[in-house]
Parts: structure tokens; C-alpha cells; sequence
């Protein structure tokens, strides 16, 4: 029987959040969400306030004790500033702000929500994630600015850069570090695209082996295997659940050999 856990969530209101919070509570677990609305906190992830107020929320509820986290808010589109500071900063706030809570928590986990846009789009550069960790979220929102379609995909890459730099240290702490990449799956995110289900133009343009979009069901199922202790042995991956496309467009991609300079 599996024992259950408390896991903190974002966007859970909608879409992959909304479907993987039913999952594991279907499954016993205790979920506390956070959305703009609709959820156990209402709090706007974009705005320091907001983040405080996520936080303080998240914290009270769990009795400052987490078993599990899972960052699932996000947003797509032209706002890179919302870009910026929901995807990626937001995320970081309060990763940051709940390690203790969850140093305290039971074969605790992280799983952060990357995207296969990270290994899809040819012209994003390592250089582009590397903004987001190295600068702050003004200087990143300023550098990507008119260019939202660069701006989504490399903060996802620098959650997984995230992920493959932080997870040893955060093991070491107790807490497993992962992420999933969903491909393009069937949520109010992608409805709202150019090339929606009903649509034509980016997104029916994506080659997907498995001949259809995910649905946000899908993805939950990775998210609940990653945040569970049957991972317990599964540290500082990126799981791309995205029908194949990954495989398809870099096949000799992963696992990534150890650069050149680095070899014994
Ligand atoms: P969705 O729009 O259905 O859900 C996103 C949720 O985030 C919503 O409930 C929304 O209210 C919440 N949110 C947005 N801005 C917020 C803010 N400022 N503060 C608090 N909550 C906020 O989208 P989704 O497709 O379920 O996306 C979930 C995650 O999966 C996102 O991180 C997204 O980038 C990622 N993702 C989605 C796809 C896809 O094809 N749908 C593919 C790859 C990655």
C-alpha cells in the first residue's frame, strides 16, 4: 500500500497541473495548489507579492513539511515578461523557499516541467538558458524582449539545465530533482496557440511519431511516476513524454556524451 505524501503544486487549475493533481490524489495523496484562482492559494507566481504570498500559503497548510513539489504553472504567447517571470523565476522562488520544507519531508522530490521545445527549435543556444541562471529576471526579460517565441523555450531549458546542475547537491540534502518535457499536448496553452487542434500553422508542423498530441492525462502519469519513492533511484533526469519527437529529431542526442575536454 503506498503511503501518503503531501505535495505542494502550481497550476493546478488547468490542464497538466489539474491532471496530475487528480492523479495522485486519486492515489491518496494530500495535494496543496496554487493558481491564479480556483485553488487551496490564489497567488500570481509573476509578482514578488505573489510568490510571498504562494510561500506563506504553501507553508502554513503543510506545516512547513513536504514530501513532494511540482511546479507546473506556466504560460506561452507574446508576454515575454510573463514568460520570464512565471516560467522560470517564479519556479526558482519558491524552489528556493520550500527546500526546507522539504529537507523535512519523506523521500522528497521536485519535478520540474521542461518542454521538448528545449531540443526542437534549432536556434536556441546554450547561451539563452545561460541568461536565465546567470542574470537577473529584469536583465532576462529585457534581453528576450520581442521575442517570446526564444523566451519560452530557453527558460524550459534552463529548468533542465537547472535540474542536471542542482541534483546532486539537492541529493545530498534528501531530495530527488528531476523533470519531465512534455511534448505538445492538448490543454488550454495549446489551444490558444497558432495551430491549435482546429487550426493551421506552427504547432500541426511539429513531426510526432506517436501521429497525435498528448493528452494532459499523459503527462501526469510521468509526473507522478518521477515524484514518487518507485523513482527513488532516478536523480537529475529530463524525461521527455512527447510521442517520440525528440528521438525522431536527435536520435544520437542522449544520453549526452561527456565533452571533449572533460575526458579522462
Ligand atoms: P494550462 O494553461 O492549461 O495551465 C497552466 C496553469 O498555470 C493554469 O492553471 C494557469 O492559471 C496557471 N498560471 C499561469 N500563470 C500563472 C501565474 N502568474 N501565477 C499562478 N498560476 C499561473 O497549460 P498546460 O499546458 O497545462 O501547462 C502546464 C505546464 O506544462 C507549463 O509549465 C507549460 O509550459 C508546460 N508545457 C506544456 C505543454 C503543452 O503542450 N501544453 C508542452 C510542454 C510544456
Amino acid at each position: 500500500m503506498t503511503q501518503s505524501r503531501t505535495i505542494a503544486m502550481t497550476g493546478t487549475s488547468s490542464g497538466i497541473g489539474a491532471a496530475t493533481r487528480s492523479l495522485l490524489e486519486s492515489n491518496g495523496h494530500r495535494v496543496i495548489g496554487v493558481d491564479l484562482s480556483g485553488s487551496d492559494i490564489d497567488a500570481d507566481l509573476s509578482t514578488v507579492d505573489g510568490r510571498g504570498r504562494a510561500l506563506d500559503g504553501l507553508l502554513e497548510l503543510s506545516g512547513s513539511r513536504l514530501d513532494g513539489f511540482i511546479p507546473c504553472a506556466g504560460v506561452s504567447g507574446s508576454d515575454v515578461s510573463r514568460i520570464v517571470k512565471v516560467n522560470f523565476y517564479g519556479t526558482m522562488a519558491l524552489l528556493s523557499g520550500l527546500r526546507p520544507a522539504l529537507e523535512a519531508g519523506h523521500q522528497a522530490s521536485v519535478v520540474l516541467i521542461s518542454s521538448n521545445s528545449t531540443t526542437m527549435i534549432p536556434w536556441l543556444e546554450l547561451r539563452h538558458a545561460e541568461a536565465f541562471l546567470n542574470s537577473t529576471e529584469d536583465e532576462v526579460v529585457a534581453r528576450f524582449e520581442g521575442r517570446s517565441w526564444l523566451a519560452y523555450p530557453a527558460g524550459k531549458l534552463a529548468l533542465a539545465y537547472w535540474v542536471r546542475s542542482h541534483a546532486a547537491e539537492w541529493m545530498a540534502a534528501g531530495i530527488r530533482v528531476n523533470a519531465v518535457a512534455p511534448g505538445v499536448t492538448r490543454t488550454t496553452m495549446t489551444e490558444s496557440l497558432p495551430g491549435g487542434p482546429d487550426g493551421k500553422g506552427g504547432l500541426d508542423l511539429i513531426p510526432i511519431p506517436a501521429a497525435r498530441w498528448a493528452e494532459p492525462e499523459e503527462i501526469a502519469e510521468a509526473i507522478a511516476f518521477m515524484q514518487a519513492p518507485a523513482a527513488s533511484y532516478v536523480v537529475g533526469q529530463v524525461l521527455f513524454v512527447d510521442g517520440g519527437t525528440d528521438a525522431l529529431l536527435q536520435p544520437f542526442a542522449h544520453p549526452a556524451p561527456m565533452p571533449r575536454d572533460a575526458a579522462p
